[in-house]
């Protein structure tokens, strides 16, 4: 069946608000005019805002991992050890991309669906030499796991060890406070919780990671920080940058920042307790603990009695709604609701009112209802 109307609930791309559709078909303006140049800085300024840095912040073109290789190749040079928390696809990413520039990876394994024991850190970092940088995924989108960034960075603050963020699938979604918790870089994506297209990357830098870039062996052009430090002191980029998609960024920064920090990461955990409810309440389990449960993606085991890529097929193509799979070892294990950006706890009721409907369509012994009641019954409680 044709569908023109799909509900994303993956882990990007998400829904983009309508404010930002017509945003990126304006027509275009040049890049090095005052008009660019104003739309850079009132963009970057709301982003260093949402990153909670008075650092600087650079807008890449590229996607989410653009803005990780920018990281990995501006602290990174050839023999340094550092230390990747590992557990799932993208703090193995970390681990890859560090392993490119030549680095010395001590990898933090954790079993998929726990969080780090920030205390592993501590001893990564009191053993094995000097470390130049921790690297860690803030919300592992694999897994649906929050890793508390916080609590790892009180550690590595007190090293010479620089602490590097994946907050790809979390950035305008789950709070990060840079400077407050000591956080040196920062790398997002637009295509989640900013509610954009893919195609931006985004990278914050804190004052303490630039003597380390400044000093930095690795080759780098595409990517170099110093470029963009200078370039965006003249209010432009080193490259032509994203034009359309700058226009329809500055909308959505600006409906993040009519709604407000606080409310967004309200709304987002809200989501979250939902789709948790409705997951039990049909009688599912949770692959993430309760306390390290992602607050953009909750990811679903199936129970064995249907066939969970199925499932999702059903749900693309019948109800229109899009969910992820598990990747590899967990492909046909569990599957993903993203539930990062622009949508509301409304929007969670329909979703799973469909993940019922389609769970009855595979074989699975489900009282419809059962999830939604559940899911309204939190959102009852919610306070917003
Ligand atoms: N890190 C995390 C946590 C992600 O969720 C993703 C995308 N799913 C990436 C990195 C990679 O981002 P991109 O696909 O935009 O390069």
């Amino acid at each position: 069946m044709f569908r023109e109307k799909r509900e994303l609930r993956i882990p990007g791309p998400t829904p983009v608000p309508p404010q930002a559709l017509r945003a990126l078909s304006k027509p275009l303006i040049g890049h090095r005019t005052s008009d660019f140049s104003g739309i850079l800085e009132r963009t970057t300024q709301r982003l260093k805002w949402i990153l909670g840095t008075e650092g600087e912040v650079y807008i890449l073109a590229s996607s989410g991992t653009g803005a990780m290789e920018a990281a990995v190749a501006n602290i990174v040079s050839p023999g340094d050890r550092v230390v990747v928390v590992v557990g799932g696809k993208f703090g193995e990413r970390w681990s890859e991309l560090c392993k490119s520039y030549g680095a010395v990876v001590d990898e933090i394994v954790v079993e998929p669906g726990r969080a780090v024991d920030p205390d592993d850190i501590r001893k990564a970092l009191q053993s094995g030499g000097e470390t130049r940088a921790v690297f860690i995924t803030q919300n592992e989108t694999s897994t649906g796991v929050e890793h508390d960034v916080k609590a790892v960075a009180a550690i590595v603050r007190e090293t010479p060890a620089l602490l590097i963020v994946d907050a790809v699938s979390s950035l305008g979604a789950i709070e990060i406070k840079m400077d407050e918790w000591g956080v040196d870089i920062v790398a997002a994506g637009s295509q989640k919780a900013l509610m954009l297209p893919p195609g931006l990357g985004v990278i914050g830098v804190s004052s303490r990671a630039w003597q380390v870039i400044e000093k930095c062996k690795s080759p780098r052009y595409y990517f170099d920080l110093i470029a963009c430090r200078e370039n965006l002191k003249k209010s432009t980029t080193p490259f032509t940058p994203a034009v359309g998609m700058f226009f329809a960024l500055d909308e959505t920064t600006s409906m993040i920042e009519e709604e407000g920090l606080e409310a967004i990461y309200r709304r987002h955990a809200d989501m979250r307790d939902m789709i948790r409810a409705a997951a039990r309440a049909v009688g599912l389990e949770l692959f993430a603990e309760d306390a390290v449960a992602s607050r953009t993606i909750t990811a679903i085991k199936g129970d064995g009695t249907f066939d969970v890529e199925k499932l999702r097929k059903r749900l693309a193509s019948r109800y229109g709604i899009e969910v992820a799979g598990g990747q590899e070892e967990l492909k046909g294990v569990i599957f993903r609701i993203g539930h990062m950006g622009y949508m509301d706890r409304l929007d969670m009721v329909s979703t799973w009112a469909a993940v019922e409907l389609a769970l009855l369509d595979v074989g699975y012994r489900v009282s419809l209802g059962a999830g939604v009641k559940a899911a309204m019954e939190v959102m009852a409680r919610c306070e917003y």
